[in-house]
């Protein structure tokens, strides 16, 4: 994970499988079954990142030839939280990684006059001794995600427990986030130029909720 800007809680992915890939996802001529199938395989990608450094515990295995002792994800229960309704299009692919998470929903949509999110679902699993992925592929605002950790917070979640995983993050989104909750590390692969007055992330990849679904 490269860490080339000024934001200390943002870790942008560079490998190049996800840079090849967002690029494809960018091109206004990419398909909606090409730009879901692209955004399930790069919420893998990042989620190898972002669970990179959940605890390990010994398990003892009779392989066909011998004893091994081997080692086994422990501890720390994973939940994943798509943001509505684009988040569900990460969801899948760390789904596919992680297929024993438990799946939380929060449901927000940006009011158009005042760019900020309206809350019209919660449904969160069980919380005790459980690390929570937050997943929505545009940070643009900001106000979306804030919202979602103060949710999580507030069924109390403590913030390091908590990641965001993001596909495209504009500047002003990461200092949002990292103004109201700096405890909360954000995982993306890039980190773009900025918003436009509309709020659209430049060169961003257009609104990731119509491409993927196919709605306009
Ligand atoms: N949401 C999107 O889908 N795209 C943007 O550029 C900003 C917010």
């Amino acid at each position: 994970m490269a860490n080339g800007h000024k934001f200390v809680n943002l870790h942008v992915a560079e490998h190049p499988l996800i840079q090849h890939k967002l690029t494809l996802m960018r091109d206004q001529s990419t398909t909606t079954q090409n730009f879901r199938q692209l955004l399930r395989e790069i919420a893998m990608l990042l989620g190898y990142e972002i669970t990179r450094d959940l605890a390990l515990a010994p398990r003892q295995v009779t392989t066909p030839l011998a004893e091994h002792e081997g080692r086994m994800i422990s501890g720390k229960k994973l939940a994943i939280v798509p943001i509505l309704r684009a988040g569900l299009g990460m969801a899948d692919g760390l789904l596919e990684l992680v297929p024993n998470a438990r799946v939380g929903h929060i449901g927000c949509y940006r009011d158009h006059e005042t760019k900020r999110p309206v809350e019209y679902l919660v449904k969160l699993p069980d919380i005790t001794g459980r690390s929570f992925i937050l997943v929505d592929p545009m940070l643009a605002t900001g106000f979306s995600a804030t919202h979602a950790v103060s949710v999580l917070k507030n069924a109390g979640v403590a913030g390091p427990r908590i990641q965001l995983m993001v596909l495209v993050a504009a500047p002003e989104g990461v200092a949002e986030l990292h103004r109201a909750h700096p405890d909360v590390a954000i995982y993306a692969a890039a980190l773009d130029q900025c918003l436009d007055e509309n709020a659209y992330i430049v060169p961003g990849l257009g609104d990731a909720g119509d491409r993927l679904f196919g709605t306009a």
